[in-house]
């Protein structure tokens, strides 16, 4: 993705990728936010009809936590739920969702009822802005190195033996094969070793282990058979973490994370393949959760797993991979190839700003999950730090969940805005002291937009049909359309 991007906004660059086939890919990173699909057909300009044959890819309107008290959990979707206020009522739309959530989405709504994509009069199937994407890992990076081959990056099966420095950062990659590769730039995509930035140049690692306690996780999944293809990742409490439901067109792909300090190995597989009994093969991925203080580094810049990770709550990780990769990209076209120390010091800024947000939004998934009283969920409650989120929550204890002062709550650059805040404090049922008793007149309204909207959602496609439509030899993509609509505005 980084090497795509800066070949695609800077095509007289030579961009050469180093990878080893023997170490291999980590082959996790299977579910996205709608970040990732602007950014592969909008910034990429990836055409759909290509990206849907090949990487056959599922629609993703959310997540759906089976989390917190309410038995059937709450729906996390990537529209507005909650930040919202319909003109006949008097207060913001989360105050009518307590004690029941209903529908005030559309896309609650078509996630209760497994329905993925709207459609207009004609029957064609409507792909919007807020729609994600699940993709089986091995499709997609096939599908990027086929393009980025395409689009003239060059590419060297090789491994790193060692790694030259000199004054300037890193000075040269020695390989195996005895060649020495030289850039102007050294982009290091290595994965959790952080071959480059991390231990040849020195960076320091902010940890998260304060609020995300979780440092393993054991993957596995089975081949579809009857069920639904749901149009969201489910996320389940466990008794030391969580597991996640990722929904591929013939597979169902899950992943227990949890924290070794509370829960062995065995006990993990045991109570992952007691819940799941038709996992096959499973496998184990260590992580840490933290960030590289300064990713850019002299004339080295990490990205993705490199750079810094947080366990896989939100699948936040491809999408901060686009965010960097374009603004690599950015930096280079705009300081005319050479790189600009303030703008390397933004990129960085930017960066642990993004990070932070994410930790604070996941911490806030760990502090109030009640579902649980192992050993585990007991010290999520009573030990994770919040962090940055202390502020929100504060007023939301007082206050509910009150829309008023959305911009200094919650940083610009938040991707999960106030709503998604207002989304986990409300699905969880955080206790506040500003209980609202709508009025009967009131009530009515509500139940009739929750009406308007489960029938709405009842006329909408699930997600098997959707692709067959736009799957069909007779599908014509809008591509145009497409890459405007999903082009972000050149800020990074
Ligand atoms: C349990 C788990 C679940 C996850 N789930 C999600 C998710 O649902 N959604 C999401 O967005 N993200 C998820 N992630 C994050 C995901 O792993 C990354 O977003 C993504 O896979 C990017 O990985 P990467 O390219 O940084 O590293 P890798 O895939 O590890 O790639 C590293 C590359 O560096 C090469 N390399 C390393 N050392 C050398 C060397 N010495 N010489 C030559 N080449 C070398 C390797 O061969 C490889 O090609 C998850 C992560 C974990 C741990």
């Amino acid at each position: 993705m980084s090497a795509l991007a800066i070949k695609i906004r800077n095509p007289q660059l030579e961009v050469k990728i180093v990878r080893s086939p023997q170490i291999g890919i980590i082959q996790v990173g299977e579910g996205s936010f709608p970040h990732l699909t602007k950014f592969l057909h909008g910034y990429l300009g990836i055409n759909p009809a290509d990206f849907y044959r090949e990487v056959r890819p599922t629609w993703k309107l959310g997540i759906r936590y089976l989390w917190g008290s309410r038995p059937n959990g709450f729906q996390y979707t990537f529209r507005t739920q909650f930040d919202s206020r319909f003109k006949m009522l008097s207060k913001s739309t989360g105050y009518y969702c307590e004690p029941e959530i209903g529908y005030p989405d559309i896309a609650t709504a078509m996630m209760e009822l497994d329905r993925a994509v709207l459609h207009d009069e004609k029957g064609n199937p409507v792909i919007d802005r807020d729609h994600a994407y699940h993709v089986e890992n091995h499709e997609f990076v096939t599908f990027l190195e086929s393009y980025a081959k395409q689009s003239g990056v060059e590419f060297h099966d090789d491994e790193v033996e060692e790694v030259l420095t000199d004054e300037n950062g890193i000075a040269g990659l020695r390989l195996a094969s005895g060649v020495t590769e030289t850039a102007g730039l050294y982009v290091d995509c290595s994965g959790f070793r952080s071959l480059l930035v991390e231990k040849h140049l020195g960076n320091s690692f902010r940890s998260y282990d304060s609020s995300l306690l979780c440092n393993k996780a054991i993957v596995g999944g089975w081949t579809r058979e009857d069920e639904v293809l749901k149009p969201y990742t489910t996320a389940e409490t466990m008794d030391a973490g969580w597991c996640w439901q990722i929904e591929h067109r013939e597979r169902i792909n899950r992943g227990y994370v949890y924290s070794t300090e509370f829960l062995s190995d065995d006990d993990a597989e045991v109570e992952f393949r007691s819940k799941n009994p038709k996992v096959t093969d499973t496998r184990t991925v260590n992580f840490r959760s933290g960030i590289l203080e300064n990713p850019w580094t002299k004339n080295a810049v990490a990205v993705g797993n490199a750079s810094g990770f947080v366990e896989p709550l939100e699948a936040t990780a491809l999408g901060q991979i686009a965010q960097d990769a374009q603004s690599i990209a950015e930096i280079l076209a705009e300081s005319d190839y050479r790189i600009s120390h303030t703008m390397a010091k933004q990129h960085n800024h930017r960066f642990r700003r993004s990070w932070e947000n994410i930790r604070q939004f996941l911490a806030i998934h760990y502090r109030f999950n009640k579902r649980l009283d192992t050993p585990f969920w007991k010290a999520a409650r009573n030990d994770v730090d919040i962090a940055g989120a202390a502020e929100f929550v504060e007023y939301y204890e007082e206050n509910g969940p009150n829309t008023l002062f959305r911009p200094t709550l919650i940083d610009r650059f938040d991707q999960f805005n106030l709503d998604g805040y207002l989304a986990m404090m409300i699905g969880q049922q955080v206790p506040h002291r500003n209980r609202y008793e709508p009025p009967k007149a009131e009530m009515e309204i509500w139940r009739r937009i929750n009406a308007a909207n489960h029938r709405n959602a009842l006329r909408s496609y699930d997600c098997a049909t959707g692709l067959e439509k736009v799957e069909a030899p007779d599908w014509q993509w809008n591509f145009e359309f497409f890459r405007q609509a999903w082009t972000e505005i050149k800020t990074v």
